[in-house]
């Protein structure tokens, strides 16, 4: 009876937490010179998620008067922009089965981006890694920008480590570009890549967006622009409906523990889950072998948006 009633008040927790948000869809709109993208009723409030398409950030707004847009209209209005010129690129980017996506930026810039991917994991975040990361670049440049992509299913079993990302923003250590990585990241070792990731059969696109979406809400985290496949592994269907959710995909040049190296625009990938700590090892060697670049910023950490809107 104790046991029914523990699992009765947490199944009623459970609902309240997600009755907070309602009707979440996908939704196009002008907000002054912002485009919106994402609608949602919270506590009888509408809210939405807006993208500037100079900057590529991304803001939460409420209590506004929005006018809804076709895609058309949001192709027209805003083919000037760093957004839809960055959306334009992706869209002779999703043609292959791995690593479709911007992968890397204008080869003359000083530095690179540096993606974390939290693919669900039982292991505990490598708070290390951070840690170091910091203490490399906080001479040249603090808070130190990153780029996490995170998966529902990480959130919910990584309560602390993901309060502890948040706090290392909070103190002015981090500035934290968040990344939609899916919700469940499914991944089976025996299926061949064409049959795997998203491209398992049974998956549910909207699902798989949509909710991670709303779950990186709920844990206070704004979505970015970005969306990371699983994997990196994408069909052309796939990638084009990512991009009809107003989505730019994000593959890596540079996926350390895979044996490809760093260059000038990489989007760097390493994972901090606990999975593959080869790849952490080899970016905190580089960070050893270029201290007195990082100190003189010809080894820069860009944050991911600033990279992608110097892509040509
Ligand atoms: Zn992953």
């Amino acid at each position: 009876m104790k046991y029914f009633l523990v699992l009765a008040i947490s199944v009623l927790v459970f609902n309240q937490s997600f009755a907070q948000f309602n009707d979440y869809q996908v939704f196009f709109g002008r907000y002054n010179d912002e485009l919106l993208c994402r609608k949602w009723i919270q506590n009888g409030e509408v809210f939405y998620l807006s993208i500037n398409p100079n900057t590529l950030k991304t803001s939460i707004v409420k209590d506004i008067k929005a006018e809804p847009l076709k895609w058309d209209e949001v192709t027209q209005q805003y083919q000037k922009t760093n957004y839809l010129k960055a959306w334009n690129v992706e869209k002779h980017k999703d043609y292959t089965l791995q690593d479709a996506g911007i992968e890397k930026s204008d080869s003359t810039l000083n530095g690179f981006s540096l993606t974390v991917d939290l693919c669900p994991s039982t292991k505990p975040l490598d708070r290390n890694f951070f840690k170091q990361v910091i203490k490399a670049f906080e001479v040249s440049e603090l808070p130190v920008p990153i780029t996490i992509t995170i998966t529902g299913l990480w959130m919910k079993s990584h309560q602390s480590d993901l309060k502890w990302l948040i706090s290392q923003e909070a103190s002015g250590n981090l500035t934290i570009t968040w990344v939609n990585h899916s919700f469940n990241h499914h991944y089976d070792p025996k299926l061949p890549l064409r049959d795997n990731f998203l491209l398992e059969k049974g998956t549910v696109i909207a699902d798989e967006v949509l909710l991670n979406e709303q779950a990186m809400l709920q844990n206070k985290l704004i979505p970015s622009v970005y969306f990371r496949f699983p994997g990196l592994v994408s069909s052309k269907a796939i990638f084009d409906q990512i991009l009809s959710y107003g989505l730019l995909p994000l593959g890596s040049d540079a996926w350390l523990a895979k044996g490809q190296l760093i260059t000038k625009g990489s989007l760097v990938l390493v994972h901090a889950n606990g999975n593959e700590p080869l790849g952490l090892k080899l970016f905190l060697s580089q960070l050893k072998k270029n201290e007195a670049d990082i100190k003189k910023k010809a080894w820069q950490l860009w944050d991911v948006s600033n990279l992608i809107s110097k892509e040509k």
